[in-house]
């Protein structure tokens, strides 16, 4: 009897490569310490790349490969082809009005660190505040001390629940006539807490302030349109979302774009030097100093291409059962501490454990395994898992915690890895 596509769970749905989604991404094939099958948990890290996206990638370096933009010759001119279909790949994956405001980076660090520095060169000076939250990742924040140390900014700091969430009534509190940029997380790479986007971003507009939004832990779960969230800039990472490392995307409205300074002066950038007076490239050139990866490119529109193809509606669907599944089955181990909030949770749990025969009393995490021991055990079981503070120190402080353990989830992962996990922490917390 034929199956219902629908009742197969995704990752044991048909894939590209003849097999199922599971078998387009090979990796997941390996054994750890020549034993354990492996479990990959650790998503919000990094993903890892189908087929597709490997293979594109090889056959560019062996068949097409020449540089990009201003060569007349035949292979320039098909690499150049190839690099804007990818940038209108991007656009189409963002539903963004126009490929110009789709400027290629190294990451979303890069990206954010693009608009700290051009915005801030611009927009920015003395006593002038960017706003943040409490929950944001080191490239959200330190790229906006770097500008405080330059012009002497300020930053102001949205305060999260006990939950894990952004207290909006806080952040309405912040707004002041030196406000000049907020500069927010759409998903939390530690709490994995979905933050209300759109409600943030009409509410900075009412006090005429743009929005950055960090999307390197939205954009592999769920579908974004800027357009829709009306955001300024919108940042985020191929790596995370099963594209290859060193490429990313900034997003920027055009009028914007427009109006900021360049980041890095080279090639590719101008349109006219002279020792008296460069003058600077269209969007999205402008932005673009260098030699792009190219290659790169042709791996992030593949990967686009890849979750495109078994639509985002869908993979956050199976992300979000799988997440739940997750939750109960942790949740049922005895001293489970979960972090982050109970509805509206990613594909993200942050936990640690309590130490077995020991009894401790809310919010003090002493008596704790700790994270990196609990990281070790696992992984000597074949179970991939992030510990330590998530690039979120501030965070850790908030939570009063030195650091956690993360388990994030992608399309590919099974209720049976979410059981392996599960029975894993069961054995480690035997051993103390
Ligand atoms: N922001 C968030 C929320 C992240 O999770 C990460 C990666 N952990 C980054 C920014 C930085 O991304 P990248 O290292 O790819 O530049």
């Amino acid at each position: 009897m034929e199956r219902k596509t629908e009742l197969i769970p995704l990752p044991f749905r048909q894939g590209q490569g003849g097999g199922t989604i599971r078998e387009d991404f090979p990796i997941l094939e390996k054994k750890i310490y020549k034993k354990y099958p492996l479990v990959y948990l650790d998503n919000g890290a990094t993903t890892q790349k189908p087929r597709s996206v490997v293979d594109a990638m090889t056959y560019e370096y062996y068949n097409e490969n020449a540089n990009v933009h201003r060569g007349v010759h035949f292979l320039s001119q098909q690499a150049t082809e190839l690099h804007e279909a990818s940038r209108e790949t991007v656009r189409r994956f963002l539903n963004a009005r126009s490929s110009r405001e789709i400027v290629f980076t190294r990451g979303t660090t890069e990206s954010i660190n693009l608009v700290a520095s051009c915005y801030g060169e611009e927009f920015m000076k003395e006593g002038d505040e960017v706003i943040l939250s409490e929950m944001e990742h080191h490239s959200n924040i330190v790229s906006w001390q770097l500008l405080q140390a330059r012009k002497g900014i300020r930053l102001r700091v949205i305060p999260i629940t006990d939950e894990g969430e952004l207290r909006l009534d806080e952040y309405e509190k912040l707004f002041s006539e030196r406000t000049r940029i907020v500069s927010v997380t759409h998903v939390s790479n530690v709490l994995g807490t979905v933050n209300p986007m759109k409600e943030i971003i009409r509410i900075a507009h009412e006090h005429q302030v743009p929005v950055l939004v960090d999307g390197a832990q939205s954009t592999p779960h769920f579908a974004v349109d800027v357009q829709e969230l009306d955001c300024d800039f919108f940042a985020f990472s191929g790596h995370k979302i099963y594209g290859p490392t060193g490429i990313g995307v900034l997003y920027g409205k055009e009028t914007w774009l427009d109006r900021i300074p360049p980041y890095m002066g080279g090639g590719e950038m101008i349109q006219n030097v002279s020792f008296e007076k460069t003058t600077f490239n269209e969007l999205p050139y402008k932005f673009e100093a260098g030699t792009p990866d190219y290659v790169a490119t042709t791996g992030l529109a593949k990967a686009l291409d890849y979750v495109t193809s078994i639509g985002m509606n869908t993979i956050e669907a199976y992300e979000q059962e799988l997440t739940q599944y997750a939750i109960r089955r942790l949740n049922g181990i005895e001293g489970m501490h979960i972090f982050g909030p109970k509805e509206n949770h990613d594909a993200v749990i942050s936990f640690l454990v309590r130490q077995p025969g020991v009894d401790s009393s809310e919010g003090d995490f002493q008596h704790f395994i700790h994270h990196l021991d609990m990281g070790t055990l696992l992984d000597r079981l074949g179970i991939a898992v992030r510990t330590g503070h998530h690039c979120a120190e501030p965070l850790m402080r908030r939570l009063k915690v030195e650091g956690t353990v993360r388990v994030s989830l992608a399309l590919y992962n099974t209720r049976e890895e979410v059981d392996a996990l599960v029975s894993a922490i069961e054995r480690v917390r035997q051993m103390f």
